[in-house]
């Protein structure tokens, strides 16, 4: 099996796994339980890893609010402000390319006493396609704006938004900014420092770590972000996520992260390359392909790259994407309708590109990842190549 949905969620690596094993077994106190030595020990470790993640993003230790995972981190945001900041103002921003964990808590909020404006991205087939204009943030903040959400990288086309001016635009005007940061982390560099977020999302199980562990950073500087919690009971985490923290998965939340951190520079080179090797080896063998999502070489004014690096969005137009994702047995990749099984048809995020319904319905979500090598590309490019030929035949017959 070639596993090349590293979007959808990622191999736990041995070297996390290792880290964690010890927190199941010998050192299983509860780290609310401080008054006995192992309890003390199961604290000692959550701080250890709130302080190692945070200097992996330029955060503070007391901003790390651990959570069950992206999904929970972005309604805690989400939630936790809007309700918070109610009487300042009711007016949310937001982005038509959102993951369903952030659009989803903004159309409930606006189902009720909310206001909420889904900004557009720049359409197919720009080679910026997919990005964000900063200008379109300052545009439509009101004074009633209370939080504007954009993610960091898009889950299916890897698109990477310009957060610094977005960050610096919201600054300007006194908005929270809350980021969905799940396929950015450990990817690409982050520091806080530099670009301050007031709220950031992200998942241990996209980097390498554990499924069910998240974070959200609530800054507690300059503003010192205040939220609702949404989760409430023992008062853990300064009452902002009540519940006794998962002390394995936050040990191996932070391994996988600081490993990542550690192998960003090298690792995103080799995946760069192994991508374009892929996007060149399906164009040479197929026709009539379309990139979805930002060109492979098109860079932000910074100089860095508009699209995370082992992000790969294909779409053949003419053959079914879920029918050959299904035809390809030994690879393992995802249909343009989105990871969320539950929420069939075409990819929201290719129709808010202007991508019509058939490309839409086409595409293929490459996510290559650290357990991928070159030979693994070569032979996914043989199986794609084939399966496409296969099914166009048959269409032809
Ligand atoms: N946001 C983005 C951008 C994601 O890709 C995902 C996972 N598909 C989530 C949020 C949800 O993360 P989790 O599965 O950890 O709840």
């Amino acid at each position: 099996m070639i596993y090349f949905d590293n979007h959808a969620t990622t191999r736990v690596d041995p070297r996390v796994v290792e880290a964690m094993l010890p927190y199941f077994t010998e050192r299983y106190g509860n780290s609310g339980s401080t008054g006995h030595p192992v309890g003390e020990e199961a604290s000692t470790a959550v701080e250890d890893a709130r302080r190692q993640i945070a200097a992996c993003l330029g955060a503070q230790p007391a901003e790390i609010v651990f959570t069950s995972g992206a999904t929970e981190s972005n309604n805690l945001a989400i939630r936790g402000v809007a309700l918070r900041r109610r009487r300042r103002g009711n007016h949310l921003v937001s982005v038509r390319t959102e993951h369903d964990a952030v659009l989803e808590p903004l159309g409930r909020l606006a189902k009720r006493e909310y206001e909420l404006t889904l900004l557009n991205v720049e359409p197919y087939p720009s080679p910026l396609a997919g990005r964000l204009d900063p200008q379109k943030v300052a545009g439509a903040l009101r004074d009633d704006t209370v939080l504007v959400s954009v993610m960091l990288a898009n889950n299916e086309i890897g698109v990477i938004q310009p957060l610094a001016e977005i960050s610096a635009e919201c600054r300007r005007r006194g908005v929270l900014l809350h980021c969905d940061a799940t396929q950015a982390v450990g990817k690409i560099p982050i520091d806080l420092q530099q670009v301050p977020i007031d709220l950031l999302s992200f998942s241990a199980h996209k980097i390498y770590g554990p499924k069910g562990v998240g974070v959200l950073v609530v800054g507690g500087g300059d503003p010192k972000v205040r939220l609702v919690p949404q989760i409430t009971g023992g008062g853990q985490q300064a009452g902002r996520r009540s519940g006794t923290l998962n002390t394995p998965g936050i040990v191996g939340l932070a391994k996988a992260l600081q490993l990542c951190t550690d192998e960003m520079p090298s690792e995103s080179k080799r995946l760069t390359a192994l991508r374009n090797r892929l996007w060149e080896g399906l164009g040479q063998r197929l026709g009539q392909l379309q990139l979805c999502g930002p060109a492979l070489d098109a860079l932000e004014s910074s100089g860095q790259p508009l699209r995370l690096p082992g992000n790969l969005n294909v779409s053949c137009g003419d053959v079914d994407g879920e029918a050959l994702v299904m035809a390809m047995g030994d690879l393992a990749v995802s249909s343009g309708a989105t990871c969320a099984s539950t929420n069939p048809g075409p990819s929201h995020v290719l129709l808010a590109l202007g991508m019509g319904e058939d490309l839409a319905r086409s595409s293929l979500r490459f996510g290559l990842g650290r357990f991928n090598s070159q030979e693994e590309v070569e032979r996914a490019i043989d199986i794609v190549a084939t399966a496409v030929g296969q099914m166009r035949k048959l269409a032809s017959s």
